[in-house]
Formats: C-alpha cells, sequence, structure tokens
C-alpha cells in the first residue's frame, strides 16, 4: 500500500516506520503537515495517511479534513489519526473532521497492522464504487456524467488560452445496424468503436448509445482535427467479424476549440452543433469550428475534412 506518514516526533516517527518498511509497505514521512497535504493532493493512488494530532504547526485536523475532501472527490484514501493521549472529545473532533480511525501512541505493531488490513478492505471497496459510477459497462470508457465531470475539472484546472479541443462523434444509422444484424451485433460495434477512440487518447466517454465524446490536450487545434479524422478513418476500414456476418460503419464528428470562457457544456455543444453539419452534410465525415469562427454563425464558419 502507498501510505505517508505525518508525524514530527523523531522517536513516534522511525517507530512507525520500522513498521511498516518491515511489511514491505510504500512508506512517505513527512514532518510537516502542510508539504504532507499537498504531497497528498498531487499524487495518485495514496491508500493511507497516518497523522499525528500533536505536530507543532497544529496542522493534524486540518490534513484530516482535507483528505477528506480529496475522498469526497473519488479520491479514496483512509485516515489513521494518533495522538499521545486520547479522550472523548479529541476522538470525536478527528472523526468529525475525516478521520477514520483514531490510535494511541505508542502504536502497537499487531493493533497498526490489523487496522491497515481494514483500510486496505475499505479502500478497495470504495475504488471499486468509484469505477463502477464512472465507468461505462459495456466499453470501460467514461460514463456521461464522470466525462462532464472530469472535463469540467480539467478545463478549470488549465490557464485561459490553454489549447484544448474537444471531439463528439456519433455512429452512422445505428439503428439499422442493430435491426440488421441484431442488438448484441450493435453492442460489438460500439466496443469496437470505443477501441479505436482510445488509440488517439484516453480522455473518451460514452456520453450517449452510440454517441462518444473526448478531449485533445495540448495539441494545435488541426491536429485535433487530424487525429479525429484518423478515428474516423479506422472506424470506416474496420470489419466487425461475427460467428457469420461481417459488418462495417461509419461515423461523424464534429470538433470545435476552447475559447475564452468557455466551460464544458459550450465547449460540446459547438462540437455537437459541428457533428450535426456532418450529418447534414452526408455524414462519415469531419467537421471542425473553423478557428476564429463568429460564434453566431457557427454553422456557415465550419467546414469539412474528409
Ligand atoms: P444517425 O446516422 O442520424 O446517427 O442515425 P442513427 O440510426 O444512429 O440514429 P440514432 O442516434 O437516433 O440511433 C441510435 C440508436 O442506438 C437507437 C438505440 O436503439 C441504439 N442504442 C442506444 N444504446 C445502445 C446500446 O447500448 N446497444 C445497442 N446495440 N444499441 C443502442
Ligand atoms: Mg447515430
Ligand atoms: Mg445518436
Amino acid at each position: 500500500m502507498k501510505i505517508v506518514l505525518v508525524e514530527d516526533s523523531n522517536g513516534d516517527r522511525e517507530a512507525i516506520r520500522a513498521i511498516l518498511e518491515q511489511r514491505r509497505e510504500n512508506v512517505f514521512v513527512f514532518q510537516s503537515g502542510h508539504s504532507a497535504l499537498k504531497f497528498v493532493q498531487k499524487t495518485p493512488d495514496i491508500d493511507v495517511v497516518i497523522v499525528s494530532q500533536n505536530l507543532e504547526d497544529a496542522s493534524g485536523l486540518e490534513i484530516c479534513w482535507n483528505c477528506r475532501i480529496l475522498a469526497a472527490e473519488r479520491k479514496a484514501m483512509y485516515v489513521i489519526a494518533i495522538s499521545d493521549y486520547i479522550n472523548d472529545a479529541m476522538l470525536v473532533e478527528a472523526l468529525d473532521s475525516g478521520a477514520d480511525d483514531f490510535l494511541n501512541k505508542p502504536l502497537q505493531e499487531d493493533i497498526l497492522l490489523a487496522r491497515l488490513r481494514v483500510a486496505e478492505r475499505v479502500v478497495m471497496l470504495q475504488r471499486q464504487l468509484v469505477q463502477l459510477a464512472s465507468r461505462d459497462s459495456l466499453t470501460n470508457l467514461y460514463n456521461r456524467r464522470a466525462f462532464f465531470e472530469k472535463a469540467q475539472a480539467f478545463m478549470e484546472s488549465r490557464p485561459d488560452g490553454h489549447p484544448i479541443s474537444a471531439v463528439m462523434f456519433d455512429i452512422d444509422h445505428f439503428k439499422s445496424v442493430n435491426d440488421r444484424f441484431g442488438h448484441d451485433v450493435g453492442d460489438q460495434v460500439i466496443k469496437t468503436v470505443a477501441k479505436i477512440a482510445l488509440d488517439e487518447g484516453d480522455f473518451v466517454g460514452r456520453i450517449g448509445g452510440e454517441e462518444f465524446a473526448m478531449i485533445i490536450e495540448g495539441e494545435s487545434f488541426r491536429a485535433a482535427a487530424c487525429a479525429a479524422n484518423r478515428i474516423r478513418e479506422s472506424i470506416e476500414q474496420t470489419t466487425i467479424l461475427t460467428e457469420d456476418k461481417r459488418v462495417q460503419v461509419t461515423s461523424s464528428f464534429g470538433v470545435a476549440r476552447a475559447q475564452s470562457g468557455d466551460d464544458v457544456y459550450t465547449l460540446l455543444k459547438r462540437a455537437d452543433l459541428a457533428l450535426y453539419q456532418s450529418k447534414d452534410n452526408g455524414r462519415n465525415m469531419v467537421t471542425v469550428e473553423r478557428p476564429h469562427a463568429v460564434k453566431t454563425d457557427l454553422v456557415a464558419n465550419s467546414y469539412a475534412v474528409r
């Protein structure tokens, strides 16, 4: 497990570190609460935070609280508060501040290890729940809610003007695939399209039945349009083989670039408008919103790549 230990008493810190390292746990040790918190915020997959409530800078409760906020944002972790002394008021305060557990120092090895086994079980279950809640079960892509949430958080984390493009795409005449070949084959087609999209980047969501969205970061708008076109070509060139059928589909794309003041909804709305232009103009094409397009006349300012 990845364990962060925050303890500024040398004796306690080394004693706990020794127990954990002997168990070959991956331990990150901090004396300062604030440096530990920064580390936890930027490091993925921390399983457990063991934090002293007797830190000189009194940041123990603050760390519990901030870890709880991270856990609420689906970054599952288990927080164990530790202290030289314990009374009911301290216990209540630590648990209410976000700790999952409270142990008295000096820590007894067998008790600490038992509590870590509990932590492992709880964190594993939390991660499974996050996975179930954010992934589409057919394709394992982000589901609609998770995609919008992640894309919005991503856009907010980047400075204004940072190159971000959104791609929306939809399988053409998919109803007739279901009608001709059956729903199971339709599902196979959706899975295949998802796999092809993942070859171009992993920020992809299935946001409707046979409708997908993708965020492309750090590339020029033209590069994003080319990535969309590669997905289009690859879908067109792929034959889906089932027991006795060969199925081929095409798909239509819309690409839009984030502009100052955009949120994920306005950006994807513009990509969707471009996608509908692809549908109107005959399908199996990529329509891009032309750079510097006048927003009020979007359709007239877009052009197709094929
Ligand atoms: P267009 O070219 O205009 O996109 O035509 P279309 O037939 O693809 O149109 P539409 O988007 O209306 O049809 C989508 C169909 O996708 C309708 C629905 O029955 C089917 N569908 C939605 N979710 C699933 C799924 O999970 N599996 C399968 N097999 N079909 C699905
Ligand atoms: Mg469709
Ligand atoms: Mg559709």
